[in-house]
C-alpha cells in the first residue's frame, strides 16, 4: 500500500509549477518574446561577484578532503561563526555560533522547526497570504495547519483574527515578512502588537507559543524599508533563513536555523530540531556552499533591477484600474483580480499567454501573485495585455 497523503502530494503539481511548464510549452509554439510568464520565483539577477569568487577559491585553496567532507549536522564552526557576527553586528543580537544549524534552504529549516514543536494535536497558525507549502509541511509533518484571514487593507496581519484562533494547542506562528506573495514587510508596530498577543497568551496558556520566522528575503528591501529582527521583539522566535533569494543561490540548497538563547527551552528546541533534521535524512548541509556562506556572511544583493521592475509594474498596474497594495519586499506583487475570481481571471490571462497565478493556494482567492523577478522587457510587452484584460471586465 501507498501512503495516500505523500501519493496526493507527489502526483499533483502545484499551479505555479503547471504554469510555468505551459509558459515553457507555449513558448515554443508562439515564440519566446510573445509569452509573459509571472509564475515563478526563481531569482533573476545574479549572484554577488563575491559570491561565485567564493566558490572558486575554496575549491581553488582549501584542502579538498575537508571542502568536500561531512561536517557536522549543525554545520562548519567557522562558517557559523561568520554568520553568527553579522547577525549580531547588524541587528545588536547576541546569537552564538552554536544557536546556528545549516540546512538544506528554508524549506527544511521550517520543516525541521515545524517537527520539533509538533506534540499531539499541535497547531500551527500561518497568516494569510501565506506561502501555498506551508499547509503541506504543517499537515505532513504533525500539526494542524490554521490559516489566519488577511487584512487585504495593508496586507499586515489581522490581529483580532489571529488572537481568536489561538488555543492551548498552538504550538507556534509562521511570520513571513517580506511576504510571499504580498510583498509586504510587517512592520514594527505590528510585530509588537502581535509579541503582546502571544505573550499574554502563552503565559495565559502554560507555554510559549513560538514565532516561526521564514525569512528567504530578509534582504530583499525597498524604499529604505529594514524588515525587524523579529528576536529582538519577541524571545521565542526560531528564524529560518535562506540565501536562496539573498544571494541568488536557490539550487545550490543552503540556509539555517537559528535558535536564539533566550528563546524559551532554546537548549531542547535546538535538539529537537536536530532531531526532526536527522529524521529527514539530513547529515549536514553541502559543506562547499557553508563555506561559502561563511565568506560571504555579509554581501548583499544589488536590488536595483527587482526595484525598477516593482516600480514600473505597480505604476503601470494601478493606473489602468488594478488595485494592489505597494509591495516594499521580496519580489511579488499581489493584485486584486478584476471580477474578484482569480483562478477566472488567471484562466483568461492565459489564453492571452499571460501567466499569473491564482491566489487560492496562498489563501485569497480573489488576488493574483506576479513575481517581479523577470526581465524588464517582458513587463513592458506585458503591459498592453494586462490593459486589455482590465478593459474586458
Ligand atoms: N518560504 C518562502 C516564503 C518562500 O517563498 C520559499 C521559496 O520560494 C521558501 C520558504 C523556500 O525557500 P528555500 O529555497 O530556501 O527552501
Amino acid at each position: 500500500m501507498i501512503n495516500e497523503m505523500m501519493y496526493g502530494l507527489g502526483s499533483k503539481r502545484s499551479c505555479i509549477r503547471e504554469l510555468f511548464e505551459y509558459g515553457l510549452r507555449q513558448a515554443a509554439v508562439v515564440g519566446k518574446d510573445n509569452v509573459f510568464d509571472f509564475s515563478i520565483g526563481n531569482p533573476s539577477i545574479p549572484s554577488p561577484p563575491e559570491v561565485n569568487e567564493a566558490f572558486v577559491s575554496v575549491i581553488r585553496d582549501r584542502d579538498s578532503l575537508s571542502v568536500h567532507g561531512y561536517t557536522t549536522a549543525g554545520g562548519d564552526d567557522g562558517a557559523r561563526a561568520a554568520v553568527a557576527a553579522d547577525l549580531n553586528r547588524r541587528f545588536d543580537a547576541h546569537i552564538r555560533p552554536q544557536n546556528l544549524f545549516f540546512t538544506c534552504g528554508a524549506a527544511p529549516a521550517l520543516i525541521a522547526a515545524i517537527r520539533a514543536l509538533a506534540v499531539p494535536e499541535a497547531e500551527i497558525l500561518a497568516i494569510a497570504p501565506y506561502f501555498a507549502e506551508y499547509r503541506p509541511f504543517v499537515e505532513a509533518n504533525g500539526a494542524a495547519f490554521i490559516a489566519v484571514p488577511p487584512d487585504t487593507d495593508s496586507f499586515q496581519i489581522r490581529l483580532d483574527a489571529l488572537e481568536a484562533l489561538l488555543t492551548p494547542r498552538t504550538q507556534g506562528v509562521i511570520v513571513n515578512s517580506p511576504n510571499n506573495p504580498s510583498g509586504v514587510i510587517y512592520t514594527r508596530e505590528t510585530l509588537g502588537c502581535l509579541a503582546e498577543i502571544l505573550t499574554r497568551k502563552g503565559r495565559e496558556f502554560g507555554h510559549p507559543i513560538y514565532i516561526l520566522a521564514d525569512e528567504p528575503y530578509r534582504e530583499l528591501a525597498y524604499d529604505g524599508a529594514e524588515p525587524p529582527f523579529i528576536p529582538n521583539l519577541y524571545p521565542d522566535t526560531v528564524v529560518c533563513y535562506s540565501y536562496s533569494k539573498s544571494l541568488s543561490l536557490p539550487g545550490e540548497r543552503i540556509g539555517y536555523v537559528c535558535v536564539p538563547d533566550q528563546a524559551a527551552d532554546s537548549g531542547r528546541l535546538y535538539a529537537a530540531i536536530a532531531g526532526a533534521a536527522r529524521v529527514m535524512g539530513h547529515v549536514c548541509a553541502p559543506s562547499l556552499q557553508q563555506l561559502v556562506v561563511g565568506l560571504c556572511a555579509a554581501s548583499r544583493p544589488d536590488l536595483a533591477a527587482y526595484d525598477k521592475n516593482r516600480t514600473a509594474l505597480y505604476e503601470a498596474l494601478t493606473s489602468y484600474g488594478y488595485r494592489c497594495v505597494k509591495p516594499n519586499g521580496a519580489f511579488y506583487m499581489f493584485v486584486k483580480a478584476p471580477g474578484g475570481d482569480a483562478q477566472a481571471f488567471s484562466d483568461r490571462a492565459k489564453e492571452k499567454n499571460l501567466l499569473v497565478v491564482p491566489g487560492g493556494d496562498f489563501g485569497c482567492p480573489d488576488y493574483f501573485r506576479l513575481s517581479t523577478c523577470v526581465s524588464y522587457g517582458m513587463i513592458q510587452r506585458s503591459l498592453p495585455v494586462f490593459r486589455e484584460l482590465i478593459r474586458e471586465y
